[in-house]
């Protein structure tokens, strides 16, 4: 269990989707690409490739994302100052929206910890 990790692929697409401004398709694969992630747009459709050989845990997943819908809110494939500004606050967002699922789940959990605890056979 200590290695299990857990990647919340459907809260980080809803985040995704909302700094897109659009859906946005994942596209998850280990086939060798030398690419850590990529956009890929076809017509009015938005795909992000990640490579999962390189996206091991849910951070690393942020910074692909990140990464990606920076190239596709700023419009260009360069990765200058303008990028890089798009991209930090796109992976704060990204982290925020997250942060705020795990802390419901920690209160549920505390609650989940009371029941037990005032079952007088434990
Ligand atoms: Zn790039």
């Amino acid at each position: 269990m200590a290695n299990t990790v857990i990647i919340r692929w459907q809260r980080i697409l809803a985040a995704a989707t909302q700094v897109a401004e659009r859906h946005v398709d994942l596209c998850l694969s280990s086939m060798p690409t030398g690419h850590r992630g990529a956009l890929l747009r076809q017509g009015q459709r938005i795909i992000i490739y990640i490579d999962l050989d390189h996206a091991k845990s849910e951070a690393d997943v942020i910074a692909v994302m990140a990464h990606e819908l920076a190239h596709l809110v700023v419009g260009t494939a360069e990765h200058d100052d303008r990028w890089r500004q798009q991209m930090d606050s796109i992976q704060e967002y990204l982290r925020k929206a997250l942060r705020g699922v795990s802390d419901e789940k920690k209160e549920t959990q505390a609650e989940n910890g009371c029941t037990g605890s005032s079952d007088p056979a434990h």
